[in-house]
C-alpha cells in the first residue's frame, strides 16, 4: 500500500503514520524528519535548508523530490510506504507521478486528515509552548504561522489536485486521536 497524508502541521500526520507503521509494516517517509536529520548532521543539504525550515519556508522541491526518489528504493520500503509531509506543491506532485511512474510503482490512495483551523493553531501553539527550546527550531508562533499560511497557499491546492485523480479520501482530524486512526483503518480497507 503507497499512501499519501496530507494535511496542515498539526493536523497529526506523524502520529497517523507511525500507527500505520506499527500495524502494517508500511515505511514511514517523512520529509520533515529526513530534512531535521540532513541539519542535525550538519550535511551539505543540511547546511542548505536549515534556515529555510527554521522561518518555516519550504526547501526547494528538488531538493526533496530527490531524497524521497532515493528513500523509496530502500528495501523497507517494498512492504508500502506512507508519504508524510510530501509532496507539499503541485510541482511536486507532478514530479511524484513521474517518479512513481519510472519506478513502475502506483499510489493507492491521498488521506487528507482535515481539520478546524482555529481549533488547530490552539493546537501548534501548545506544541511550540510545549516543545519551547525543544528539538524542533521552527515549533515557534512566527514560524508555526508561516507554515499554516505556506500550507494554505501551497499545499491546499493539492486537494483538488488529487481530487481530480479520484485518490482523495477524507478523514475527520478533529476527532480524537484514536478515532481517526480508525477512520484511517477503515479507509484503508475500501481502497484495498
Ligand atoms: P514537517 O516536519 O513536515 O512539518 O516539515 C518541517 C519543515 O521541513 C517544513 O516547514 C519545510 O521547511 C521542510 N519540508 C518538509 N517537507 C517538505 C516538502 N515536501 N517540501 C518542502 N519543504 C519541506
Amino acid at each position: 500500500m503507497r499512501l499519501i497524508l496530507l494535511g496542515p502541521p498539526g493536523a497529526g500526520k506523524g502520529t497517523q503514520a507511525k500507527f500505520l507503521t506499527e500495524r502494517h509494516g508500511f515505511a514511514q517517509l517523512s520529509t520533515g524528519d529526513m530534512l531535521r536529520a540532513a541539519v542535525a548532521a550538519r550535511s551539505p543539504i543540511g547546511l542548505q535548508v536549515k534556515e529555510i525550515m527554521d522561518r518555516g519556508d519550504l526547501v526547494s522541491d528538488d531538493v526533496v523530490v530527490r531524497i524521497v526518489s532515493e528513500r523509496v528504493d530502500q528495501p523497507d520500503c517494498a512492504k508500502g510506504f506512507i508519504l508524510d509531509g510530501f509532496p507539499r506543491t503541485v510541482a511536486q506532485a507532478e514530479a511524484l507521478d513521474q517518479m512513481l511512474e519510472r519506478k513502475g510503482l502506483k499510489l493507492d490512495a491521498v488521506i487528507e486528515i482535515a481539520v478546524d483551523e482555529g481549533i488547530l493553531l490552539d493546537r501548534i501553539i501548545k506544541r511550540a509552548e510545549e516543545t519551547e527550546g525543544g528539538p524542533r527550531a521552527d515549533d515557534n508562533a512566527d514560524a508555526l504561522a508561516k507554515r499554516l499560511s505556506v500550507y494554505r497557499e501551497q499545499t491546499q491546492p493539492l486537494i483538488d489536485y488529487y481530487h481530480g485523480t479520484g485518490l482523495l479520501r477524507s478523514v475527520d482530524g478533529m476527532q480524537s486521536m484514536g478515532e481517526v486512526r480508525s477512520s484511517v483503518e477503515m479507509t484503508l480497507k475500501e481502497v484495498a
